[in-house]
């Protein structure tokens, strides 16, 4: 339920009423379905989502090719939020954030990724908690408004790390 109501808020975020997006409505429905019917990782799912939902508003990132230099690149331990994608290892690091290059590598397989085959991907514990952590930047600068309806799961995870 929090899942799908995270959905929903961020196409409300990102469109303004009576806005038609047949895609984004088809990616909505589509997550939803999935959580219906397939035995998929929430997160997972949620940062697939997170990822189309970017690249049909607009903000899509480009993992294929040096946001500055346009050189070709395979991996990269940046992503600039100016210039919307990875940077190469010749370029100038600015407006942007350190990755690893595993979690470069996760996010780029996931943005490449249908989304009916989201239920085949595990990601580790660090890769995991940094994707979450990059694409919720990109999404709150992005966007007119922060989502708020996965902080209650993110207090209950806090909660119980601590226990
Ligand atoms: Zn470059």
């Amino acid at each position: 339920l929090t899942y799908g109501a995270y959905f929903c808020e961020l196409i409300d975020i990102a469109c303004v009423a009576e806005e038609s997006n047949k895609e984004l409505f088809k990616l909505l429905v589509s997550s939803l379905y999935i959580m219906k019917s397939k035995a998929v990782d929430y997160e997972v799912l949620a940062r697939a989502f997170e990822l189309k939902f970017l690249n049909l508003t607009g903000y899509g990132v480009d993992f294929e090719r040096c946001s500055n230099c346009s050189r070709k690149i395979s991996s990269s331990n940046y992503i600039s939020f100016q210039n919307y994608g990875g940077v190469c290892s010749e370029c100038e690091k600015a407006n942007g954030i350190y990755i690893s290059p595993g979690t470069f590598s996760a996010i780029r397989f996931l943005n490449n990724l249908p989304l009916d085959k989201t239920y085949r991907v595990n990601l580790p514990e660090e890769v995991r908690s940094e994707v979450n952590k990059i694409l919720s930047m990109l999404i709150g600068v992005n966007y007119s408004r922060k989502p708020k309806s996965l902080n209650m799961l993110d207090f209950f995870k806090e909660g119980k790390k601590n226990e």
